[in-house]
């Protein structure tokens, strides 16, 4: 070996690389898995799916966490897939239209700068991004897991595999596991919004492209989303609902049957959506809520994007929070031991997290009123104004999506 090649390999031995593992290529694990890899981790990714889940329903890139995927070098293929949505049409209960509105008078969001995607496009070109350099083991999950040592986070895996990481991440998503080994049940977090919505896809047999229509009465909701032109569109069935329903969470045909139940003798598309909704075979159901926790890390696990602090989809700004909680928990890691970084990462995303948390408050979401008093108000607002107060402002007063600005973390490899 040349003298240099000896130093280089004698360099390379005194800073071995950092083994990390992140449970979950969602959205949070694959930009957290990107960031480490840039910043010298070595890299695994435990996803309980047994590939990438692709397709999806659509989702916003909005703020902060545009700026992170111009970073990541993905926002042009992200703009490509961009869905270009152009109209909100809002009905009453017969049917008739109240309002017909720019999607982005709604949203907060920023026409030609707000990228809304397929959920699927967005995991894929995150994956793209980081599937030469990061090892990625599908259909496997974490089993066990114990910091006591205190060198390190010992994994046993479901598959039997058995490991040992200086750290590990839970980007495992709303109902997260790694969160429940670390702080216990989900209860003790999760915060129910009175709220509980089915999704799913049907036939596009309404003629729709590139638009949304929400029919409301209160406490009810029913929306078709045509992402494009094709054939198929997002059906979303709404419904206020004051105690979260248990026994239904896991047990699909109680899910079909209480939806079934609330919107018996609703109007407009919504019978079609509700016979369509039996045969679904891509149902999605669950209560609206978010994760509030008071911290997001112990010893050398912590937690990132849903799994931490899930916003709920009424902000429209889960999938940006995953974006920027892993840009900052990467970045704060990069030149820091685990304590430091975790606590770094904490200080500097807790702000921006808990703004964006509050853009929606408890039973009052501005798109799904209750009452008849309040629909009435939301329909009024609609008609009249071009554009409907849909952020808090931030104390900088800008909008909360757009609340933290990224900063340079230590030069990448
Ligand atoms: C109907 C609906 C509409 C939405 N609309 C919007 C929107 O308009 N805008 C927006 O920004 N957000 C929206 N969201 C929310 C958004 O999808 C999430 O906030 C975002 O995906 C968070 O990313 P994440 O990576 O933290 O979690 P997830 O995307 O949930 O990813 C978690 C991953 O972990 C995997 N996993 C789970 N458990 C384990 C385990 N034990 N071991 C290994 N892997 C595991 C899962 O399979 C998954 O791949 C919406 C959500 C829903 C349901």
């Amino acid at each position: 070996m040349t003298r240099t090649g000896l130093l280089r390999d004698r360099g390379a031995r005194a800073t071995p690389r950092r083994e990390v593992l992140i449970s979950g290529a969602g959205i949070a694990g694959p930009a957290l898995a990107f960031w480490l890899n840039r910043y010298g981790f070595a890299v695994t990714v435990v996803e309980k799916a047994g590939s990438l889940r692709g397709g999806g329903y659509p989702i916003d890139v909005r703020g902060t966490a545009l700026e992170v995927v111009r970073r990541m070098g993905i926002l042009p293929q992200l703009r490509d897939a961009h869905i270009d949505l152009r109209r909100l049409t809002f009905l009453d209960g017969d049917g008739e239209q109240v309002a017909s509105v720019n999607p982005h008078t709604v949203t907060g969001g920023v026409a030609g700068q707000d990228l809304e995607v397929r959920r699927g496009d967005l995991t894929d070109a995150l994956h793209t991004a980081v599937r030469d350099d990061v090892e990625f083991l599908f259909n496997d999950s974490i089993d066990t897991l114990d910091q006591s040592s205190g060198h390190g986070v010992d994994i046993t895996f479901r598959g039997g595999g058995r490991r040992t990481f200086d750290m590990v991440f839970g980007a495992d998503g709303v109902h997260s596991h790694t969160r429940e080994f670390l702080f216990g049940p989900e209860e003790r977090f999760h915060r129910y919004l009175g709220y509980c919505f089915a999704g799913f896809t049907m036939r596009n047999t309404f003629g729709l492209s590139h638009e949304l229509m929400m029919w409301n009465t209160p406490g009810r909701a029913a929306a078709l989303y045509a992402v494009g032109d094709n054939d198929d569109v997002h059906a979303f069935l709404n419904f206020a609902r004051p105690e979260p329903p248990f026994d239904a969470f896991r047990n699909p045909e109680a899910q079909r049957d209480l939806v079934a139940a609330v919107f018996a003798d609703a109007g407009w598309e919504v019978p079609g959506m509700l016979a369509a909704l039996r045969d679904a075979d891509d149902l999605f159901f669950d209560g609206v809520s978010q994760i509030r926790m008071p911290r997001w890390s112990c010893g050398r696990v912590a937690l990132v994007g849903d799994a931490a602090y899930a916003p709920s989809f009424l902000t429209g700004q889960g999938s940006s929070l995953a974006l920027v909680g892993a840009y900052m928990l990467a970045g704060s890691l990069a030149d820091r031991d685990h304590a430091a970084g975790l606590a770094a990462y904490e200080h500097s995303t807790r702000e921006f997290v808990t703004l964006n948390q509050e853009q929606v408050g408890e039973g009052d979401a501005t798109l799904f009123p209750t009452t008849d008093r309040a629909l009435e108000q939301r329909n009024d607002m609609l008609r009249h104004l071009s554009a409907m107060p849909s952020a808090v402002p931030s104390p900088a007063g800008r909008p909360a999506h757009s609340a933290l600005t990224l900063p340079d973390f230590m030069p990448m490899r």
